[in-house]
């Protein structure tokens, strides 16, 4: 089994070799085969920390790993919720964003003993993309010109085998990009020649991410006739899976910000902020979660981290995911998985009395007496 399939399990070629591999979704099932519960890992990850990579890799090999994507699809497919499907969706878009990054910035050394080989021109091929993006070179004075080595060239250094800026004709920039991301985003803000848009390497990453995401929710979700049996043998996880699901719809019921009283852990990460550190993605993405589960619009946040090393792009891109119609749905991780990323340090020993940082902080504003709502003191209000 190819482990660029188990890495990359939505590629044409490894849904191919699922299809054609001797194997029966149903039976594997049936068996409770390792798939089954690497799949329930992946929505549940997907759904807890945005993410489908596993917490323990080691414990399943290539096989188990590629035929855990069709298992996951249709677990998340079975939860009957077009948010979990969503969240699903964008959190295997993010994890094969960072493979995509990891693999292609692997040194050429490194990527000859790699069981892994890939390259940009492979991921736009697959997308589609490969007459569609070309690469630019930045001339002197800030402007580009077209040229230098192609995606699908001869490759060196990381520099010289794929260039830092390109040119993406404009309809598939329009399909992969949002112009609530950001101003930069819009048509009207980029540089726009012969009908192709110019980009650095991390936007292209980011339409790269926005086409995984598109490609994993072709089809989603599954139908399932009554009397389907895959249906009954997936019972108990998708039990589990929706349990999860409810824990989450009711999150975002304070609506009412009082910095003072958050939790050691979200003002240490604020604190990091406001120094100017960057964030690590872990710490981010729990900082976003818990303000935004505390009833925080992207545009307050925005203003409630503008003197921080957060960009206000990062963080409507990060919020985005993390908000539905019905407001937050993706609460910040549990103490303990705060305490594994090192984000907690059990200042004092409240893990005794709270389970995860917004139980912290509703029993410490149900302690609080006159509390004043951080977007009602008058310099936010000016500000917002
Ligand atoms: S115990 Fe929980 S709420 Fe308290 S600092 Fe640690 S992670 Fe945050």
């Amino acid at each position: 089994m190819d482990s660029l399939y188990a890495r990359y399990p939505f590629f044409e070629a490894a849904r191919e070799a699922v299809a054609g591999a001797d194997v029966s979704l149903p039976a594997l099932v049936a068996a409770d085969a390792p798939a089954v519960e690497r799949g329930r890992e992946r929505v549940e990850r997907a759904l807890r920390s945005g993410t489908t990579a596993s917490e323990t890799p080691d414990a399943y090999d290539a096989k188990a790993e590629l035929l855990s994507y069709p298992i996951a699809r249709i677990l998340v497919s079975l939860l009957e919720s077009n948010a979990a499907v969503e969240k699903y969706a964008s959190a295997e878009a993010a994890t094969a964003a960072d493979r995509i990054r990891a693999d292609l910035d692997r040194e050429d050394t490194l990527r000859s003993t790699d069981e892994v080989s890939l390259e940009l021109s492979d991921v736009l091929r697959e997308f589609d993309l490969d007459d569609a993006v070309r690469p630019a070179v930045p001339a002197a004075g800030g402007g580009s010109r077209d040229g230098g080595p192609g995606p699908a060239g001869p490759r060196a250094s990381r520099s010289a085998r794929d260039p830092e800026w390109f040119r993406i004709d404009v309809a598939p920039y329009l399909r992969l990009s949002d112009p609530d991301w950001g101003d930069r985003w819009r048509l009207v803000n980029r540089e726009l020649r012969d009908g192709a848009v110019r980009i650095d390497r991390a936007d292209l990453e980011r339409c790269l991410e926005r086409a995984v995401r598109s490609r994993v929710l072709e089809g989603l979700p599954f139908e399932f006739a009554a009397d389907d049996g895959i249906g009954s043998d997936l019972e108990a996880h998708v039990a589990d899976l929706r349990r999860l699901l409810d824990e989450r719809a009711t999150v975002g019921g304070f609506d009412v910000v009082v910095p003072e009283l958050f939790p050691p852990c979200m003002r240490n990460l604020i604190d990091k902020a406001e120094r100017e550190a960057a964030l690590s993605p872990p710490e981010s993405l729990a900082l976003m979660a818990f303000l935004t589960a505390i009833g925080m619009s992207p545009d307050e946040i925005v203003a409630f981290c503008a003197d921080t090393s957060l960009d206000a792009e990062g963080i409507r891109y990060q919020t985005e995911y993390l908000r539905d119609e019905a407001g937050a749905q993706y609460p910040p991780p549990t103490c303990e998985t705060l305490s594994a990323y090192g984000i907690c340090h059990n200042e004092d020993d409240h893990w005794q009395v709270a389970g995860d940082p917004l139980a912290y902080y509703e029993a410490r504003l149900a302690d609080a007496e006159d509390v004043v709502d951080w977007r009602d003191r008058n310099d936010v209000a000016e500000a917002t």
